[in-house]
This record gives C-alpha cells, structure tokens and sequence, in this order.
C-alpha cells in the first residue's frame, strides 16, 4: 500500500511517525495531511536507507537541490561531491537532472548514497536514450517513455517529475498566446517538440492511468512539472501557465483517487507581488495539493546572483502557503552548477524556508532566532555558529578577520553589544 493508502485506512506508518518526529507533531496529523493530500511523504518502497521527510500543509518548509551532470560537465564522483555537499548544507530533498554519462548509473549510486528523497526527470533519460536508438530525441516511442519511469521507479525515486499537464489543447494556447520565452522547461520542451514532430498527444496525458500504476506499485510520489512555467517576468501568469494548472488540477484528483501521492511544481519567473496569487490560485486547483515552486524568480535580470532572486521569491511564496522551495543556484542561466553553487543555493533557500517557518508558527523556528538573540548578546561565538544556517562560514569569517577582544572585528572595542551592556549595568556575557 502507498503512504496515501495507509493513512486513509486509518492506520500511521513507520514513515509518517518520523515525519512526526522530525516536525515535533503528532503522528495523527501527519496521517490526516497525508489521507488528505495536503502532505506527501516520497519513500519509494526500494528506497532502502531512507529517512522520510513529510512535505505540505503544517510542515516546515523544504528545501530541493538539484545536481546532475550534463552533456559537457559532471561524472558520477563530481554528482556524489554535489549531493554530499547539498545535504551538509541542509537540503531536505537531492533531483538528479542527470543529462549527460551512465544516466542509470548516476541514479543508482546516488540512491545507494542518499538517505534524502531523491527525485528524477524520466523523460531525460528516455529522450537521451532515443538520440542513441532511433537517432532523435522526437523519435522516442510511448513504450520508451514507459520504459524509463520504470525504471526509475525501480531503482528506488521516491518523486518523479513528469510534464503531464503539457497538452496539446496547452500548445494551441501558447501558440496564441505569443509569449517572449515560450517553454523554458527543458522536460516541457522535450515534450512539445514531440507532440509536434509526431502530431500526437502527449502520452503522459493520455496514457496517465499507465503512470498511476507504476506510481502506486513502487509509492512514488508524482510532482506534475510545469513544462508551461513562465521563463521571464513579461510571461508570469499568462493564459498559458493557467491553462496547464487546471489540466494538473484534474491529474492531482485522478491519482489521489487511485491512492497515489501528488505534488504540484510551480513557476518559474513571477513578478513579486504576483507570487501570492499564484501560490492562492494552486491551493485552490490542486485541493491543497502540495506546492513545489521553482525559486520563483522575481526578476531576470540578476544572473550571477539568481539564488538571492530565486529566496526572494521562495520566502514570498513559502509565508504564502508554497510547502517546497526548488533551490537557484548563482550559476543559474549561466552553466551548471559546482559544487560551491550547490552549497551557496541551498543555504539561501533555507534562509527562505526559515523566514517563513517563523512566520507560519512553525514549531521551534522563532525559538532558534531568540536563542541566536540571546548568544549575540551574549558576545557567546560557539553558540551563535551553533544556531547559525552556515556554521562553518560563520566561523571562517569571524577566525580569519578577528579582534583583539571578545567582540568581532566589526566594531571592535566600540562593541555596542558590550558598552551598552556597560551602561545598562549587565556586562556582555553576563546576561
Ligand atoms: S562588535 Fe559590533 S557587530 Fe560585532 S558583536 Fe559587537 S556590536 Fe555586534
């Protein structure tokens, strides 16, 4: 049975009590969220070393990091630095967007390794498969596409992304639309330019029964990608972009009806004060679905520095109700990501996913900003790395540029920290 199955049974799995432990929340809720949909736990049921992680309403907000090497850069090592360095700086979840290489091979080493969910692109791997076999990526067969979710699911990924919302009815509608970006999602893409080539519909649509079943068997949980995700901000929250949310809307009823655990992927490029709506508008389509947003993006013009962007946007749509946050790294529109991008993206959205963790009420989220409060006033350094998203960096950057007193080179011995302490009475380190 799925995680979905149990829980509406009746009945709390080993996976939902971590969850709850994890959270500091009764495994009862968790077991409510998860029999209605608001909360996924992606645990494929051969993911061997496992730890579950619940992800939807009432939860802390998650954080995914993507790895994956491509066509000109990355080997199994190179995705294995990324996936360690991911995890140390605190990402709930690990993609491999693998594109390039042994793709199966780099998936299945990575899942050996990963005690995070793992999610995967099928479609990669299929269309990759095809440019060997038939010569182009267009050619790929329906039985093909299968194939590759297959296996996938059996090598043990607890969350698919799947393009399944990206309709012929959805292409017209671009069409018409006449957008400056048109499709950024290089699965979206994958799919159109097949849909086109071969004048049929997309199989993951028509043939989504097919994927439910291998959904169900393994317990993957399904995060129905958008391929029509605005890639700039004149796109944002176009007919086209809605469109496709109401097709994903219909695709999150059919699988929770057949027992199967859905999330919902969202944009992409959003203008700041369009985030709340998008976030509204998916709660409402998807009956609470969980919300996977990529960044969002609140401007474009910022490459370089498209993680600071990409947490702008993710904190935005987080104290909005977004239950998972899809890192930016600062080599985002520029190449892929090394290894010191994967860490730097990571922790700018657990900054994200922290600032509206203490807004939502999560449990012991403000605690831990007190408690920071408290060792700063404290001048208590051990402590404030402690409490600190980066620990490592805070020491860095304290040891290397130090004072000769207890303070921090900052100010130095016009600490304000300690003189006000003085005036007040209460000694810096005292309190
Ligand atoms: S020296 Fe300045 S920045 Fe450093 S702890 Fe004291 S008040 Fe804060």
């Amino acid at each position: 049975m799925t995680q979905l199955e149990i829980a509406r049974k009746g009945d709390v799995s080993p996976q939902m009590e971590k969850v709850a432990q994890v959270e500091g929340l009764d495994a009862g809720f968790i077991r409510e969220g998860v029999a209605k949909g608001t909360v996924v736990i992606p645990a494929n049921i051969g993911h061997n070393n496992l730890v579950p992680c619940g992800i939807g309403k009432g939860l802390s907000v998650k954080v995914n990091a993507n790895i994956g090497t491509s066509s000109d850069f990355g080997n199994v090592n190179t995705e294995l630095e990324k996936l360690c360095a991911a995890v140390e700086a605190g990402a709930d979840t690990v993609m491999d967007l693998s594109t390039g290489g042994d793709i199966p091979a780099i998936r299945r080493v990575i899942i050996a390794v990963s005690t995070r969910p793992i999610g995967t692109v099928p479609i990669y791997q299929a269309g990759i498969d095809a440019i060997e076999k038939h010569g182009a990526i267009v050619k790929m067969t329906v039985d093909d596409i299968f194939a590759a979710i297959e296996d996938n699911a059996r090598d043990g990924v607890d969350f698919l992304t799947l393009h399944c919302g990206v309709t012929r009815a959805a292409i017209a509608r671009l069409k018409q639309q006449g957008r400056v970006t048109d499709v950024v999602s290089r699965g979206g893409a994958f799919m159109v330019g097949w849909m086109l080539h071969n004048d049929r519909e997309n199989p993951l649509y028509e043939y989504y029964d097919r994927l439910l079943d291998i959904a169900r068997e393994y317990d993957v949980t399904l995060s129905l990608g958008d391929g029509m995700r605005p890639g700039s901000l004149a796109d944002a929250t176009d007919r086209t972009q809605i469109d496709e949310l109401l097709t994903l809307g219909e695709l999150v009823q059919r699988a929770q009806e057949a027992g199967v655990q859905v999330m919902v992927e969202g944009p992409g490029h959003i203008p700041l004060d369009q985030i709340e709506t998008n976030v509204r508008i998916q709660k409402s389509v998807c009956k609470g679905a969980p919300f996977y947003v990529l960044g969002p993006l609140v401007t474009d013009i910022a490459a370089g520095y498209d993680h600071i962007t990409g947490a702008i946007g993710g904190a935005i749509a987080a104290v909005a109700g977004a239950d998972f946050l899809c890192y930016v790294t600062p080599s985002e529109h520029l190449a892929i990501p090394d290894v010191d991008d994967v860490r730097e993206g990571v922790i700018a959205s657990k900054i994200a996913a922290h600032a509206a963790d203490i807004v939502k009420g999560v449990k012991g989220a403000a605690e831990r900003d007190r408690q920071m409060a408290l060792a700063r006033k404290k001048l208590d350094w051990d402590e404030q790395a402690r409490l600190s998203l980066d620990p490592e960096r805070f020491s860095r950057v304290h040891r290397e540029r130090a004072t000769t007193g207890t303070a921090c080179s900052m100010c130095g011995q016009y600490c304000a920290m300690d003189l006000v302490g003085k005036y007040l009475g209460v000694k810096a380190g005292k309190c």
